[in-house]
C-alpha cells in the first residue's frame, strides 16, 4: 500500500547490524560492517511494504561505529543536510554501529534542522546470525520514518524509540541495548504503529548548523578528551593532556560533579592555560546540580552524558553558540 508521498532515503554507516561472522550461532565473534545497506534492506520480508512508497539508499561509510572518525559525521551530515533540503524526501533512515551511536545522534541533532525524522537504527547481533535484530529494526525504524508527525533525531532499537539528548547505550550484549534513563522512552513501534509516550524532538535541533559550515570550508575538529574522577585520582593525565595542545577537556565527575582535588587543581590549571573545561557526571542517571550560592570554579556541561558533552564542546570550539538549559 503506498499511502505517503516522498521518499525515505537510507543512509548506511556499517555496524553490526551489517556485521559477519564465520559461524551463525556466533553472535560476538564477528566482523561489524560488511554487508552493504542495498544487501541488508533486500533481506529483509515485507520492507517494501513497510517503507509505503519509495526507498533510496546510499552507503555514506561502511565501518565499525567504534572506529567513528570526524569524516564520518561530516560526510553523514552532509548527506542528511542535502536530503533534508530535498523536497522529494520525506523521511532519512541511518543504520549505524550501537557503540557510538548516542555520539553520532546527539552530533546529527546539533548540527541538523530535522524537520523530517532523521532515524538511527542498529544491531547487536550480526546479519548472519540465527536469530538477526537487524531486520526487525530496520522495520521498526522505517514505521517511526512514516509515524505521522514524526521528527527530529531519534532512534530506534528492540521496539523502543529514543530521542538524540536521552539515548544511552546500557548493555554490552542485549538485544535492548539502549535507554532512555529516567524519562523513558519516546515510545514503542508495535507492529509497524508507533506509541508515543512523549511527543517527538525539535527543542534546539540544529543549534550548532554554524559548525558544519566550518568544517565544509576546512576548519579542523578541535581536539577534546574526556577524563574521569575516581579514588585516587591525580592530576597528571589533565597536565600531560595540556602540554599535549588540548582544546577542550570533559571530566566525568563523580556524584554531584565532585573532583579529588588533585584533579580538580589540574583542571583550574588548564582552564587558566586556556583549555575549554566542562564538568558532568559519571552516575548514569540524572545531572549535576549547580550550587546556587556559589560561583563554580570549572563550569557545568548542561545535564548531558561525558560522551555528548564532548560533542556540545567540540562544536562549540567551532564558533556554535551551546543553548541554554
Ligand atoms: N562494534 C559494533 C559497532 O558499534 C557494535 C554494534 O554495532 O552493535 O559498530
Amino acid at each position: 500500500m503506498q499511502v505517503s508521498a516522498g521518499k525515505i532515503v537510507v543512509l548506511g554507516t556499517g555496524g553490526t547490524i551489517a556485521g559477519k561472522a564465520g559461524v551463525a550461532g556466533d553472535n560476538i565473534g564477528y566482523v561489524a560492517g560488511q554487508v552493504g545497506v542495498q544487501d541488508l534492506l533486500e533481506a529483509v520480508p515485507g520492507l517494501a511494504q513497510a517503507a509505503q512508497g519509495p526507498l533510496v539508499v546510499e552507503q555514506v561509510a561502511q565501518i565499525d561505529s567504534k572506529n567513528m572518525e570526524f569524516a564520518v559525521w561530516a560526510a553523514l551530515a552532509h548527506r542528511c543536510r542535502a536530503h533534508l533540503a530535498d523536497d522529494s524526501v520525506r523521511a532519512i533512515v541511518v543504520t549505524h554501529g550501537t557503540d557510538t551511536l548516542e555520539e553520532t545522534a546527539w552530533f546529527l541533532h546539533s548540527v541538523l534542522d530535522a524537520r523530517k525524522p532523521v532515524v538511527l537504527t542498529c544491531a547487536m547481533r550480526p546479519a548472519t546470525a540465527i536469530a538477526p535484530d537487524g531486520p526487525q529494526n530496520l522495520l521498526d525504524a522505517l514505521a517511526v520514518a512514516n509515524a505521522p508527525g514524526a521528527r527530529g533525531v531519534v532512534s530506534v532499537c528492540a521496539g523502543a524509540v529514543h530521542g538524540a539528548r536521552q539515548v544511552q547505550k546500557v548493555h554490552p550484549y542485549r538485544v535492548d541495548a539502549f535507554s532512555s534513563g529516567e524519562g523513558g522512552p519516546l515510545g514503542w513501534v508495535e507492529e509497524g504503529r508507533v506509541r508515543l509516550a512523549q511527543d517527538w524532538p525539535q527543542a534546539q535541533a540544529g543549534w550548532a548548523q554554524s559548525a558544519l559550515e566550518k568544517i565544509a570550508a576546512g576548519a579542523p575538529w578541535p581536539r577534546v578528551e574526556i577524563v574521569m574522577n575516581y579514588a585516587g585520582a591525580s592530576g597528571s593525565t589533565v597536565d600531560a593532556l595540556v602540554r599535549d595542545g588540548v582544546q577542550g577537556l570533559v571530566v566525568a565527575a563523580t556524584g554531584n560533579g565532585t573532583l579529588h582535588h588533585a584533579l580538580q587543581a589540574a583542571l583550574e590549571r588548564a582552564q587558566q592555560a586556556g583549555v575549554a573545561v566542562r564538568v558532568t557526571t559519571r552516575c548514569p542517571l540524572g545531572q549535576v546540580l549547580a550550587l546556587p550560592w556559589a560561583e563554580a570554579a570549572l563550569p557545568l556541561a548542561s545535564g548531558l552524558i561525558p560522551v555528548k558533552a564532548r560533542v556540545s564542546l567540540l562544536l562549540e570550539l567551532l564558533g556554535a553558540q551551546p543553548p541554554a538549559r
